[in-house]
């Protein structure tokens, strides 16, 4: 009778009963001590992988973080591709190694600012970049910001934001995206700073510019005033990325006034390409922001500038159904939870976007509106018997009486 084989490890020979564990394959075996030493050599290859392209996100190219926003932002095509031009730059920027070349360039910072009426969207591109290369994202409001020595937070405090949604892992927060709201809140209110001192203006935008450039900033971590007993963490701003956005309500009439200066200045070949009235935002350029009251500084500091359109009744009504996590997708997947089916026909739809329209609640009333038709059936349905809903033009209207959608307008 040929002698049982002895199992052992095929890669160090040791033999089964020196080992806590043999796990076999094909025709080999492998002991616990190897795995976790292959384990250990897999691990150091792709953190020194990670460290030669000096990167632990995903870098994408434009044309591909444009489909990534397609694939969540109705229309806004301008925006979009200048975001992603800007996004992918930023990211370059990262990843070029200190003295690769001996030429001098410095790619420098591309920080953003979108103009647009609120609700275009603004808010949701900044989100939904975050969201494709997996960074940590705040959000900040201009408005709440004050020089130091004023009530109100300190500019420090957007640091303390993206800390947070970095669970305070300042190499994570120094590579997230920080979207500042309503920017043009803080413009410099008059023509002339020296008349008196500005709170909300120009004190601002002054303790904001070495942030959007690049700096180190002693950062409270759990925010509020800077206080002397208070531990501080340092947070280096050079590869955040800032993205502001503003309504810059009355720019319009700014852009109006030059462009028809220009048309006089160069009368025939202006005249001859038709300005779109309805849609001004988009000859947009930065000295319109230095009129509207941004120092040249701030300006200089956010360089790629875009705009976003007005939402009209068709993007409206794709914004309902057509997005990846779209307000009409949601509700079914919360019906669905509870095995209910749900449908909306397009009349009901249609609906729904001509009252966003004729009450001005843009696109964040149609979830208002939906949830006013809707709350009704989430409320009754769960566990009863009936287990699908069609909503109907008929259903939508006696949902949404006049006071509902007033008080809607009130909320809005
Ligand atoms: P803003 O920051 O410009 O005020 P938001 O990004 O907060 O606007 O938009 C409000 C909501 O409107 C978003 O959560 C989103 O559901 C919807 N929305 C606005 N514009 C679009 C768009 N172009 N595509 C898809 N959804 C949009």
């Amino acid at each position: 009778m040929a002698k049982k084989e002895e199992l052992e490890c095929s890669f160090c020979k040791r033999k089964k009963e020196e080992t806590n564990l043999l796990i076999a394959g094909v025709d080999s075996h492998i002991c616990d001590k190897c795995i976790e030493q292959a384990h250990g050599i897999v691990m150091e290859e792709s953190i020194s992988e990670k460290k030669s392209t000096g990167s632990d996100f995903l870098v994408k190219k434009p044309r591909e973080i444009k489909d990534f926003l397609d694939q969540y932002i109705i229309g806004q095509n301008q925006a979009k591709k200048v975001m992603s031009v800007a996004v992918y730059n930023h990211y370059k920027r990262l990843l070029q190694k200190p003295n690769s070349k001996d030429d001098d360039i410095e790619i420098e910072k591309s920080n953003i600012v979108l103009v647009g009426e609120t609700g275009t969207g603004k808010t949701l591109i900044a989100r939904t970049i975050a969201k494709m290369l997996d960074v940590p994202f705040a959000i900040v409001d201009a408005t709440v910001l004050t020089e130091a020595g004023y009530v109100g937070e300190d500019v420090e405090t957007i640091l303390t934001r993206l800390l947070q949604a970095a669970d305070y892992k300042v190499d994570k927060a120094e590579k997230g995206i920080v979207f500042i709201d309503e920017i043009d809140k803080i413009a410099r209110k008059s023509d002339n700073p020296s008349i008196t001192r500005d709170v909300s203006g120009e004190g601002v935008q002054q303790a904001l510019l070495k942030l959007l450039e690049g700096t180190i900033v002693n950062v409270p971590p759990k925010g509020g005033r800077k206080h002397p007993d208070q531990k501080f963490v340092e947070v280096d701003t050079k590869n955040i990325l800032f993205i502001a956005g503003g309504a810059f309500s009355g720019i319009d009439k700014v852009i109006s006034k030059r462009l028809n200066m220009q048309a006089v200045g160069y009368s025939a070949s202006m005249s001859d390409d038709k300005i779109d009235e309805e849609n001004l935002l988009q000859y947009i350029i930065p000295s319109d922001l230095k009129t509207f009251g941004l120092i040249p500084e701030i300006i200089g500091r956010l360089p790629a500038l875009t705009f976003m359109r007005p939402l009209d009744k068709k993007t409206l009504r794709s914004i309902l159904t057509v997005p990846k996590n779209a307000i009409i997708k949601q509700y079914t997947r919360l019906f669905e939870m509870d095995g209910i089916t749900f449908e909306i026909d397009d009349k009901a739809l249609d609906f729904i976007v001509d009252k966003a329209v004729e009450y001005k609640l843009g696109a964040r009333g149609l979830r208002s509106l939906c949830e006013e038709i809707l709350t009704d059936a989430m409320f009754d349905m769960p566990g009863a018997e009936e287990t699908s809903l069609k909503v109907t033009l008929k259903y939508a209207k006696d949902k949404l009486t006049k006071t509902t959608i007033k008080k809607l307008k009130a909320v809005s």
